[in-house]
């Protein structure tokens, strides 16, 4: 039994309002969603976290030798599957993006190819967030033929806040695709202590505004991230703050916000 707390009765008046709301989430649970980033390249962590006990969403990095297997062993496992979409940062390397990433000399139609494709490689895909991107996702054209495909495949997008910036809130709002932003980076320090502070963010965040949204990575810090995260679940559960997928913290089902005029 889900114990209910009293100071979420506004919820409860607010939900009565719409019974289709209420029909299809419950609003007075408190959800987080932890979605661990770099799956397909990394190995670091993969194995933690796609066989552990923690509803996770796995973002697929599209292209590279393991996309399809680990995205094939998410879904077996339950484990909701987004693709991970390289796009050209401001810094770095390019080795950094992997195979066909989204850059901003491309034309739209170049970039919805890209994106079509990505999505072939990694199956099961229900929604999208960036790999890097501080520049690319700061343009309105390149956004907007993401946005397109997003819309078009009915996909949520997750944006992963490289760049304060980013184009993904406002075009995906007004093409009226479900958009949600990240609010904690779990493991920028790479320590199990580190993970387990930001994972205590991601908690009152979420107490504060009834979601919350975590990024993580495998690779080389992905053994040290997992560990943090399962460190933290007691915690969770103490809170009542519940794991969800991310495309469980929108507020109706997805098929139908898109109905939405
Ligand atoms: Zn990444």
């Amino acid at each position: 039994m889900k114990k209910f707390a009293l100071f979420l009765i506004p919820f409860l008046l607010l939900s009565a309002q719409n019974s289709a709301v209420a029909e299809n989430n419950d609003p007075k649970q408190l959800k987080a969603s932890i979605i661990i980033d770099d799956f397909g390249g990394g190995t670091g962590g993969v194995r933690d976290f796609l066989e552990g006990a923690v509803p996770i969403t796995a973002a697929v990095m599209p292209f590279t030798e393991n996309s399809r297997e680990h995205a094939e062993w998410a879904h077996k496992n339950g484990i909701e599957v987004i693709v991970h979409l390289p796009m050209q940062p401001k810094k770095g390397k390019r080795s950094w993006l992997g195979p066909k990433p989204i850059t901003v000399d491309l034309s739209p139609k170049e970039v919805k190819k890209r994106v079509e494709e990505a999505l072939k490689s990694v199956p099961h895909a229900v929604g999208m967030n960036n790999h890097m991107g501080s520049l690319a996702v700061e343009d309105e054209d390149i956004v907007r033929a993401i946005v397109e495909v997003a819309k078009e495949k009915k996909l949520y997008i997750i944006d992963s806040g490289t760049s304060p910036k980013s184009k993904f809130p406002i075009i995906a709002k007004e093409m009226n695709v479900p958009i949600l932003k990240r609010d904690v980076f779990l493991d920028d320090i790479s320590s199990a202590n580190h993970v387990r502070k930001q994972m205590n963010r991601l908690a009152k965040i979420t107490e504060f505004s009834g979601k919350g949204i975590a990024i993580g990575h495998v690779g080389v810090t992905g053994k040290v991230c997992s560990v943090g995260v399962f460190q933290s679940m007691e915690e969770f559960e103490k809170r009542n703050i519940k794991i969800v997928p991310a495309s469980q913290l929108f507020s109706t089902k997805l098929t139908e916000q898109y109905l939405v005029p």
